[in-house]
């Protein structure tokens, strides 16, 4: 018998090389992906976006659920967006959430030019002000977090009353940068963000709250969690 122990989740079959190869086998980009980067580029944005293989998971949760309405909190140069906006049948819509008007104003523009002008909505300001301004158009069926850590508690109380039955909510850099699981009160500075994270998963993982939910071991880890139906 072999003495190697079961490891959860292991990653070091993940060579760059073989990564390499499944994101060209499953996750190919064309030209609209790659002017959304260079536009990012050029508006010196930081390079925090997803990566092509989280974009085509992303497109799995919305197809599964049937989403027809999404959100997305943390716009940056709109590369989730389009992932985003791909998996919604024609009719479909994102409402996606911006803090930063300049950053808002170029990926405006940088989708206009990949023809998402009318599937992408860009809502500027405080998502934990703007996302109030939306609701009217809700139910949505999915919602993607990806902003300040320090809110995703609230977006994700947001996202529970705001989503369909059904739907389904998938919150990246769940893994905090590799401090989820650490101690808050012996965190010091990054205290408060851990201490988020892990209400979130509390949140998600409670069974009368998310009839199903699961980390999703990405680079980052997505948490994704699908909103319970109400009792009969
Ligand atoms: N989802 C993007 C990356 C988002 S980066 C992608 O993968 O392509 C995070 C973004 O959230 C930044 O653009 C930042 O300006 C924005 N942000 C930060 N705090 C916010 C807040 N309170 N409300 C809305 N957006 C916020
Ligand atoms: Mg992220």
């Amino acid at each position: 018998m072999s003495s190697s122990k079961h490891i959860e989740n292991r990653n070091d079959y993940q060579t760059p090389a073989l990564v390499d190869y499944i994101r060209k086998a499953f996750s190919p980009e064309d030209t609209r992906h790659q002017y959304l980067l260079d536009q990012m580029q050029k508006n010196n944005l930081p390079e925090i976006q997803i990566g092509a293989s989280e974009g085509k998971l992303l497109q799995l949760l919305i197809h599964s659920c049937g989403a027809k309405k999404a959100v997305e909190i943390g716009t940056l140069g709109g590369y989730s967006a389009l992932w985003i906006a791909d998996a919604l049948p024609e009719g479909g819509k994102l409402y996606t959430m911006e803090y930063d008007p300049k950053t808002a104003a170029g990926t405006e523009k940088a989708l206009k030019e990949v023809g998402l002008s009318e599937k992408v909505s860009i809502v500027v300001g405080d998502a934990n002000e703007t996302l109030k301004t939306i609701e009217s158009f809700g139910p949505f069926d999915f919602c993607f977090i990806d902003a300040d850590k320090i809110s995703y508690p609230h977006y994700l109380l947001w996202a529970e009353r705001n989503l369909r039955p059904g739907g389904i909510v998938a919150a990246d850099n769940a893994y905090l940068f590799g401090q989820v699981h650490l101690n808050p009160a012996t965190a010091g500075d990054d205290a408060p963000a851990i201490s988020a994270m892990q209400k979130v998963i509390k949140i998600l993982t409670d069974p009368s709250r998310f009839s199903m939910s699961a980390m999703i071991p990405t680079g980052e880890g997505l948490a994704v969690g699908i909103k319970k139906p109400p009792a009969e």
